[in-house]
């Protein structure tokens, strides 16, 4: 196997030679350095959404597969080719979840929170599960930021939906993303529409993929999404969407792009622009990243006006949108915007074993309990190696344990800043603590 190293993900090439130390394809280790940019990242998040009157919702992480194959839609790739469904000791059909808005309908629904003002808004965090080819920004777990707003039609809520993700990709430094908008129209407008996809795509079945040609019997829309380089020229010519939408469709659309002018948001109409799930309507829209090369969608989402219904509740118009982290953090490493962490120890604890090692772990039990980070050796080194892990953790003090302070009912303070040491009372652990200026709590 080979293995590429980014900087946060490992992408295997070729057929892993499987091992115990070895971790399922498609899946990543966050380490710690790197999941202080996550947690920095999560912070954001729920900054912007707090600004936004978002309340979080943590869902299962596993639902009935039907949830999905209804919700989703049956002939779309991910209920077709891409679950991990399995059964559970029960007989139940379960799926472990691969995207948030149909799981986040449900427990709406269960939770009869549309009994209270509307509309809901929701957002939530976690891993999805998709059998996809791996490559860099493709993986089989991984982790979409999403909300969810319940109750309302307001084409202000679709540009709302824009303006979320856009406020979290510039909090966090990034830009030259693009933004990509079309209305995919509704149950009213869409049937001719695809019968117009039908009579243009008919007489050229044979000149299409293989998966073009069952999507035009199943889903001719899907076939506006095809990546193969042969349906291109086809699909550039096929009929717009905009030439079918009603009056209704075509009225909503150009209020969501008003409020996108007054919200000043830049967008590209892209009449091609269509969703990998059955549930939307009207709206859909992309952020895109170019310097991300082939997955270079950086957020996406859409409105869905019947999925509620779909799911057994009241006819409830809804929008949503999702960020995939990883992208974002590939995004932000691609532009050098992520940083190094800058976190370190306000102090080392140098001992020299027996009742030296004692005073400095009954010292370090008393910082640690006031939040403070402090470190102390482990490992038996001598007095030079652990100046040097110190060093190496940019450890802001080194207090030294020494037999002869100790005895003194003292030790050494050295401030690795500009090297000048102090003597410190160790009866006096508060004024130590005051003395080194810690506030880490
Ligand atoms: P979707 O749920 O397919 O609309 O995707 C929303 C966002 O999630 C995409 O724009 C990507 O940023 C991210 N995403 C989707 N699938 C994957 C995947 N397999 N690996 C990493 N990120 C993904």
């Amino acid at each position: 196997m080979v293995a590429t190293i980014t900087r946060f993900f490992t992408i295997e090439e070729g057929e892993p030679t499987m091992t115990l130390a070895t971790r399922p394809r498609g899946t990543n280790d966050i380490l710690p350095a790197d999941a202080e940019l996550w947690l920095e990242l999560e912070e954001k998040i729920r900054r912007v959404c707090h600004a936004y009157g978002f309340g979080e919702i943590r869902t299962p992480i596993f639902e009935h597969t039907e949830l999905f194959q209804r919700g989703i839609g049956d002939t779309t790739d991910i209920v077709e080719k891409e679950m991990y469904t399995f059964t559970d000791r029960g007989e139940r059909s379960l799926t472990l979840r691969p995207e948030g808005t149909a799981p986040v309908v449900r427990a709406f629904l269960e939770n009869k929170l549309g009994s209270g003002p509307l509309p809901v808004k929701l957002y939530y965090y976690g891993p999805m599960f998709r059998y996809e080819r791996p490559q860099s920004g493709r993986y089989r777990q991984f982790t979409q930021f999403g909300f969810e707003i319940l109750g309302s039609d307001d084409p202000l809520l679709d540009a709302e939906s824009i303006a979320l993700p856009l406020e979290l990709y510039e909090a966090c430094g990034l830009d030259g993303f693009e933004v990509e908008i079309n209305s995919i129209g509704c149950p009213e407008c869409r049937p001719a529409y695809r019968a117009a996809l039908v009579d243009y795509f008919e007489p050229q079945r044979d000149k299409l993929c293989q998966s073009c040609q069952s999507r035009l019997d199943r889903n001719p829309l899907r076939l506006l999404d095809c990546k193969v380089k042969g349906c291109q020229p086809i699909i550039a010519s096929a009929p717009t969407i905009s030439e079918y939408l009603c009056a209704d469709c075509t009225d909503h659309f150009s209020q969501v792009l008003s409020y996108l002018d007054v919200l000043e948001i830049s967008y590209n109409v892209n009449p091609r622009l269509v969703r990998g799930f059955d549930y939307y309507t009207r709206t859909v829209f992309e952020v895109k990243y170019a310097a991300l090369g082939a997955q270079d969608a950086i957020g996406a989402g859409g409105r869905y006006d019947g999925l509620v219904e779909e799911c057994g509740g009241q006819p409830t118009p809804a929008v949503g949108f999702a960020v995939g982290v990883e992208r974002l953090l590939l995004a932000l490493k691609a532009q050098d915007k992520l940083g190094e962490s800058k976190k370190s120890p306000l102090a080392y604890l140098i001992h020299f074993g027996g009742e030296t090692k004692l005073e400095a772990a009954r010292v370090a039990h008393y910082f640690r309990k006031r939040g403070i980070w402090v470190e102390m050796d482990y490992m038996d080194r001598s007095m030079r190696a652990q100046m040097k892990a110190a060093n190496r953790l940019a450890s802001r003090y080194v207090l030294i344990f020494g037999e002869e302070e100790l005895a003194a009912g003292q030790v050494l303070v050295r401030n690795m800043g500009d090297g000048q040491q102090e003597l410190k009372d160790l009866q006096q652990l508060d004024e130590l603590i005051t003395a080194l200026g810690a506030c880490e709590k």
